[in-house]
């Protein structure tokens, strides 16, 4: 992994010998002749390799292979990827092109536009959506015996913003058994922590815009799967007719991004347990949800499928409720109160009233994002000094 990302902008092929990826800002591609032009939409050997930035683009194409490779390190077969404008975009052409007709059985707790999608949009289009809490194998099992038009089981890997962690071997089983595919959102996790392909996903799905970016100066998305099954679920057509691939700047800033990726994954660990630890002693917190803390329900799921650690992410809760929340949110100084995750940065916000606040208030207490729970998304800055901040930030 380490190899990888360090070398993730090497050109494959440059005429000038450019060191770093160049990047290929053009919305077309000059054919050398029509026949050129004509083999390449006809799919035939000897065409021109790229024609419209819509369809494909060099410098996004290196990103797409280096996801790619990150998602697959441990399988023997290739992995390919599909780079998207946003993790919706990539999100919802994933769904639209395995689930529509048919019917999606989804987590509870999701990111907010996901949950909304999934509840008010997915049905405009002949898509069903049941909910189930993967936490619950019985659950699961019982969904598909009182529903035979599952086609598509849809989970994150560590699910926003409850952190919970669901076991992705056996439930893939369950789906697999039952003629369904399933999709994962790796997005909290990263290839650096669960490769959902090694349990046996089938498609993944990526917020690019948090961790792989990383800087916070990209909005972006992507899918990965193993080779093949892009071709066997007309991916690119999806991609290519919704047009949700990235712009080539986008792609160019998440591949310069992802060159310190496991450099980055490793100090958010180390400080996100430092942060954990102390948050989980403190007399003003009721309740907190991080991979690595022993309290976590999920302990046993964790130990087998995350890797490397377990991340920066985590999931709080005050004694005095939402009022203290507010507070603590207004009173941060190094923290910055803002949505998304993943920045080299520290991030708080507050899901009930930002990210998850277009989830119905039913769904979301069924699936535990209670009005006071806190999400901290920490950094890379001294952990001592996130640990300051937050302890002026909730004295009394
Ligand atoms: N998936 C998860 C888990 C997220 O947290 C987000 C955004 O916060 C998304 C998907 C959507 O990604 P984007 O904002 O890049 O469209």
């Amino acid at each position: 992994m380490e190899t990888i990302c360090a070398q993730a902008d090497h050109p494959d092929k440059d005429p000038y010998g450019s060191h770093a990826m160049p990047l290929y800002q053009t919305s077309t591609f000059r054919f050398k002749d029509v026949e050129a032009g004509k083999r390449f939409f006809a799919h035939e050997e000897g065409g021109a390799t790229h024609s419209y930035s819509r369809l494909g683009n060099p410098t996004v194409e290196k990103a797409e292979k280096i996801i790619a490779q990150l998602e697959g390190i441990d399988l023997e077969i290739e992995t390919e990827g599909m780079m998207f404008g946003s993790g919706m975009a990539a999100i919802t052409t994933g769904l639209m092109a395995l689930a529509a007709g048919k019917r999606i059985l989804a987590q509870e707790a999701l990111y907010g536009c996901t949950s909304q999608f999934l509840q008010e949009d997915a049905g405009r289009y002949n898509i069903e959506v049941t909910n189930m809490d993967p936490n619950n194998l019985d659950e699961v099992m019982d969904a598909f015996r009182e529903h035979d038009d599952i086609g598509l089981v849809y989970l994150e890997s560590i699910a926003n913003p409850t952190m919970r962690v669901c076991d992705l071997e056996a439930i893939t089983q369950i789906a697999h058994q039952n003629g369904a595919l399933v999709m994962v959102d790796n997005t909290f996790a990263t290839p650096f922590h669960i490769r959902p392909l090694n349990w046996g996903v089938d498609l993944v799905a990526h917020s690019t815009t948090k961790y792989l970016n990383g800087h916070g100066t990209v909005v972006g998305g992507a899918l990965v799967a193993k080779e093949g099954f892009f071709a066997e679920t007309d991916m690119h057509i999806y991609r290519k007719n919704f047009g949700g691939i990235s712009g080539p700047f986008d792609a160019w800033l998440t591949l310069m991004g992802l060159k310190t990726f496991p450099l980055r994954m490793k100090q958010h660990n180390k400080n996100g347990q430092k942060v954990a630890d102390f948050l989980n002693g403190h007399p003003a917190v009721s309740r907190i949800w991080h991979a690595g803390l022993e309290n976590h329900p999920d302990g046993e799921i964790i130990e087998k499928l995350m890797m490397n650690g377990h991340g920066g992410m985590i999931a709080f809760e005050l004694k005095d409720g939402l009022d203290a929340g507010v507070e603590l949110m207004n009173r941060v100084k190094l923290c910055t109160l803002a949505v998304s995750l993943g920045t080299v940065d520290s991030l708080i916000q507050h899901p009930a009233s930002m990210t998850h606040s277009v989830v119905d208030p039913k769904i979301r207490e069924e699936a535990g994002i209670t009005d006071g729970l806190v999400r901290l998304s920490v950094g890379i800055e001294s952990a001592e000094d996130i640990i300051a901040d937050l302890e002026q930030a909730l004295e009394i």
